[in-house]
């Protein structure tokens, strides 16, 4: 963990941001820009524009690349954090960004200070990084695939938990004060105190766990579920009270998986204490204690910051509506593959009839056999693929470095390093990874599962003031449920598998001898064959 450099900030003129920018337009389509299209959006000549590429490049703040089909640019992590901290420093939200200091499991937190030297965290999401990177070989144009981009999903992220985090500061939730976000950043109100995660002794576990689970029940009582509500997204106060963080995942309680959700919530914060303070409780809430006071969900999923999400059907599932089911996609994906197969099933059919006429209604039945369990097999690589597809998603790296520097070259801040270096994400609640597999999803336990390690620090109150002792344990992430929204990678495998589907398919009826066609023409012309023998043997 370090600081994120934001030197070049000074130094970089309008023409620069002008082609940063033109390059995270042409990523809406293209995953590697070519020179000549970032040229004309940024209404630059060709030379100068080239010029000011080299120099990006070189600050890294684009990367060139080459594959077989195209070269051109695109941004990097720096690239697109500075596009967003330029406008956040041009809104005079921030005046300088300070040590990291924290990691999530899509994110790096910061330090960030006002001209007033008031500070605040500015998360940074990284959602997606790797996988696309991995990808881009075998793919230069992705036409409708921006919505799958670490671009897209890392704003995404950011437009919801600001969206979550203002509604519930609002109505006096205890969660950080939202100041303020742009493409992947937010920035918010630096919470003092330290990670549950980090907390090993307290004076008064019951009380601490009565009002966990009391936040929990608010939360579901206004429609809402955190959905990684753990030790790592809670922070304790000096005084023991605790504030909520980290919103991306959060679901409406009309969710068709909501009480599975809910339950884990709670079963998270059941274990935690359990583990940690060897404290047990026969109370805990259950999803039918809920008494909807309000709908913030709804209200939430009204707003004009979800309604990019809304248009992408990925957002809450809104009350009433199976839309966000995931059963529901589940089965569209196997509706998808049906589909295509009773397409192929048709055909089939047609030239077995056109073949067989002659021959009757024999073979019709040992036809229709055929099909099932070729579509029985083609489901079941569907649905493998689908796991594929979805265990592509990985975090990402983290940044390097320290100190505090302003953008404008003159603040600093003493005791930045203040919030030092903190564990990663993950939920420490061990809920055995059988119990942990909602039972309807079909991939968020894929994308659950992350191996990790990490740091974590113990924290023992000393005079009402907490101190830390280093300790190392390495935590295996399966209660917590990945920001990715799952929809997206649904939508994402949807789209994938039909075009593969429809590919491999067109591949069958090019091969002649894999010909799927032929072999049922062929079976069925043996069984025709045989049973004319028989008739001929019995007379
Ligand atoms: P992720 O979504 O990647 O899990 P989080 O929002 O949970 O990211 O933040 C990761 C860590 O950063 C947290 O565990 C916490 O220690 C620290 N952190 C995040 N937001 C704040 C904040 N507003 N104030 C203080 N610390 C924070
Ligand atoms: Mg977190």
């Amino acid at each position: 963990m370090g600081k994120l450099n934001v030197v070049m900030l000074r130094y970089l003129s309008r023409e620069h941001f002008r082609v940063l920018t033109a390059v995270e337009m042409g990523m809406k389509n293209h995953e590697i820009v070519p020179a000549s299209l970032i040229a004309s959006i940024a209404n630059l000549k060709h030379g100068g524009c080239n010029k000011i590429l080299r120099e990006l490049v070189k600050h890294k703040l684009l990367a060139y690349e080459r594959t077989k089909t195209v070269q051109g640019y695109r941004l990097t992590n720096a690239g697109y954090d500075y596009l967003a901290l330029k406008t956040l420093s041009s809104r005079q939200v921030i005046n300088s960004v300070g040590n990291q200091m924290g990691v999530g499991k899509e994110s790096d937190i910061y330090i960030v200070a006002n001209t007033e030297e008031q500070q605040f965290a500015l998360k940074l999401h990284r959602l997606g990084r790797t996988s696309f990177r991995s990808l881009k070989n075998k793919r230069d144009y992705h036409k409708h695939r921006h919505k799958m981009s670490w671009l897209y999903l890392s704003r995404i992220a950011a437009m919801k938990e600001f969206a979550y985090m203002k509604a519930l500061h609002d109505r006096k939730f205890p969660v950080p004060k939202p100041i303020d976000y742009n493409r992947h950043a937010v920035v918010m109100e630096l919470v003092a105190g330290y990670p549950l995660c980090q907390v090993r002794q307290m004076e008064d576990p019951a009380a601490v766990y009565s009002e966990l689970m009391d936040l929990i029940v608010k939360l579901a009582n206004h429609g809402l579920i955190h959905g990684d509500f753990n030790e790592f997204n809670l922070i304790l106060d000096n005084d023991d009270h605790a504030t909520l963080i980290d919103f991306p995942q959060m679901m409406s309680t009309s969710h068709p998986n909501a009480e599975w959700y809910f339950d884990r919530d709670v079963n998270c914060i059941k274990e935690f204490f359990k583990k940690r303070f060897n404290y047990e409780s026969e109370l805990f809430p259950t999803f039918k204690d809920i008494r909807r006071e309000c709908s913030l969900d709804r209200e939430i999923a009204a707003t004009g910051y979800t309604k990019e999400m809304q248009e992408d059907g990925e957002l809450l599932c809104p009350p009433g509506s199976d839309e966000d089911d995931s059963t529901t996609e589940v089965l569209e994906l196997v509706e998808d593959a049906e589909n295509e197969l009773n397409f192929l099933i048709s055909e089939s059919r047609t030239s077995d009839n056109d073949l067989c006429s002659s021959e009757g209604e024999a073979d019709t039945a040992e036809s229709e056999e055929n099909t099932q369990r070729l579509s029985m097999s083609e489901l079941s690589s569907a649905l493998q693929k689908a796991g594929e597809q979805a265990a592509l998603w990985e975090p990402g790296e983290d940044a390097e470095g320290s100190a505090i520097i302003s953008f404008k070259g003159k603040g600093t801040i003493e005791n930045a390093a203040e919030v030092e270096n903190q564990a990663g994400q993950g939920g420490c609640c061990k809920v055995k990874e059988d119990e942990d597999e909602c039972p309807e999803l079909v991939d968020s336990s894929t994308l659950n599962e992350e191996f990790r390690h990490y740091s974590e620090e113990c924290v023992v109150p000393v005079a009402g003031h907490r101190t830390r002792t280093k300790s190392i344990s390495s935590v295996r992430s399966v209660g917590s449920c990945s920001t990715i929204p799952p929809e997206l990678v649904k939508q994402k495998i949807k789209r994938q598998l039909t075009k593969q589907q429809k590919s491999a398919l067109k591949q069958r009826l090019q091969k002649g001898e894999a010909n799927v066609y032929t072999k049922q023409r062929r079976e069925n012309m043996q069984n025709i064959k045989s049973s004319l023998d028989a008739v001929n043997f019995w007379g």
